[in-house]
């Protein structure tokens, strides 16, 4: 048998509950901890810590369970984190001309528009978001009727 056992050689069960059902599966050397009680809430599982058990190891069924589980939670978080698709195409050449040469984005004089909201879109995706920065921008930008961002010409 490989299941974990106590000080008293004992092979342990797992230490938590399923349905509220105590899981009858041996206890591996997977850790119940706060990462995974955090887990549990997100993503509604019905799972918690058996109250009577003295240890906090987890079979490998419920150890699996939840390594599918995380991995679903990172995928859902990083749909939450994309930045919504904004519609590049709406901007007007100008618009995107302002942008690249903001940025300096290199780009072929002859440029049409489609490769411009390419290349404006794969810029933008490359972007760190400085809030602050934005916010006062914004800020200024109703005080003085002006875009701060504007290149003085
Ligand atoms: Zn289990």
């Amino acid at each position: 048998m490989t299941g974990k056992k106590s000080k008293r050689n004992v092979v342990l069960k797992c230490c938590l509950m399923d349905d509220d059902k105590h899981c009858k599966q041996f206890a591996g050397s997977a850790v119940y901890g706060r990462r995974i009680v955090r887990l549990i809430t997100d993503q509604n599982l019905n799972l918690r810590l058996n109250p009577k058990a003295r240890h906090t190891n987890m079979c490998n069924y419920h150890r699996d369970i939840l390594q599918i589980a995380k991995i679903e939670y990172k995928r859902n978080n990083k749909k939450r984190m994309r930045s919504p698709e904004i519609n590049m195409h709406l901007l007007t050449v100008k618009t995107l001309r302002r942008y690249k040469s903001y940025y300096n984005i290199r780009a072929g004089r002859g440029w049409n528009k489609a490769r411009l909201v390419n290349a404006v879109e794969e810029h933008l995706k490359t972007l760190p978001i400085n809030e602050t920065e934005i916010i006062n921008n914004f800020i200024h930008m109703v005080i003085t009727n002006g875009n701060k961002l504007d290149k003085k010409e």
